[in-house]
């Protein structure tokens, strides 16, 4: 336990996918004025330098937000349009690098605090005591941040008290580094509790695409606790590469509970682009599932 630090995966490919699709959630739930509470389970730094530390060692970024950037440049140049969920997310991400130069790359927490109206609540969990450290600064940083819950707790314990909100509007995303295999379990029972107190929430969550037995299961076991619920469902996943061994990660995935009705189609939209942009070797492929629930 503790040997993760989101620093090292920042801006990668799954960073893309996970941001992208929360992103539009975000948005499509904002359309109402009505009060949103959001809930980041793992919370990680909260924002990340791309020039400097881990993210430089690993070079994740450089096969992620680093070659999309390149892709979106090359579009502007040759007038090629780039589709609106592409732009919505590539604008967050320019929102934190004012200068011009990517530099900076806004974590889950950034990203849901930046989009909180004053409204909204935000509540953030992380257990690792440097992440938290660093969590706690940049976010006290923020004028913001008085709308914002900072909790040194384990998450998978606390998900049932926190839903419902008082508003009954609500975003969950949940996003476990997985380093316990015993994270799938956690995130089942979970998810299951959550679902039972406030079924009609949003939940987000994000897995990689990975041989281990736990994993592959992970989106048949969702389906199965969505179905148990009478929920529907969105499938996605975004493969970069296609090489034996899982020496670096070539894939992940997202499963959303009660999806709004726009996400298939933002996908459909988005997820073309990023298997061209950022795929190797032609090893660029996508899932997109989605399972609507009669009422
Ligand atoms: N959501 C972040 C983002 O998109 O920028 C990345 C989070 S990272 C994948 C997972 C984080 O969860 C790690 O920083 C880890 O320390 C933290 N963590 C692990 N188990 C936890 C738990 N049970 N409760 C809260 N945080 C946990």
């Amino acid at each position: 336990m503790f040997s993760y630090r989101h620093a090292f995966h920042a801006g990668s490919h799954a960073d893309i996918l996970k941001h992208l699709t929360l992103i539009h959630l975000v948005n499509y739930l904002q359309e109402k004025p009505g009060a949103l509470t959001m809930v980041d389970t793992h919370a990680g730094a909260g924002i990340y330098n791309l020039q400097d530390g881990f993210s430089t060692v690993s070079k994740e970024a450089d096969g992620g937000i680093f070659r999309l950037m390149q892709y979106i440049d090359t579009c502007k140049r040759t007038n090629t349009p780039i589709p609106e969920s592409i732009q919505e997310y590539v604008g967050c991400i320019e929102a934190e690098n004012i200068e011009g130069q990517l530099s900076t790359y806004p974590g889950s927490p950034f990203i849901l605090a930046r989009l909180l109206r004053p409204q909204d609540r935000l509540k953030l969990f992380e257990l690792h005591p440097k992440e938290i450290d660093i969590l706690r600064h940049k976010i006290g940083e923020l004028k913001q941040s008085k709308r914002i819950d900072i909790y040194a707790e384990d998450s998978f314990a606390r998900l049932k008290g926190l839903v419902p909100p008082p508003s009954r509007r609500g975003l969950v995303l949940i996003d476990p580094s997985y380093e316990d295999k015993q994270d799938y379990r956690f995130l089942e029972v979970a998810m299951e509790q959550a679902l039972q107190r406030f079924a009609t929430g949003c939940y987000a969550v994000w897995y990689p695409v990975l041989s281990r037995r736990e994993s592959a299961a992970l989106p048949d076991r969702l389906k199965k606790i969505a179905a148990a619920h009478k929920r529907s469902w969105l499938h996605t996943e975004l493969r970069v590469e296609n090489a034996p061994g899982e020496r670096r990660l070539q894939a992940s995935g997202m499963f959303i509970i009660n999806p709004p009705w726009t996400l298939e189609k933002h996908l459909a939209q988005a997820l073309p682009i990023l298997t061209k942009a950022l795929g190797i070797n032609g090893g660029g492929q996508f899932v997109l599932k989605s399972f609507e629930a009669k009422n």
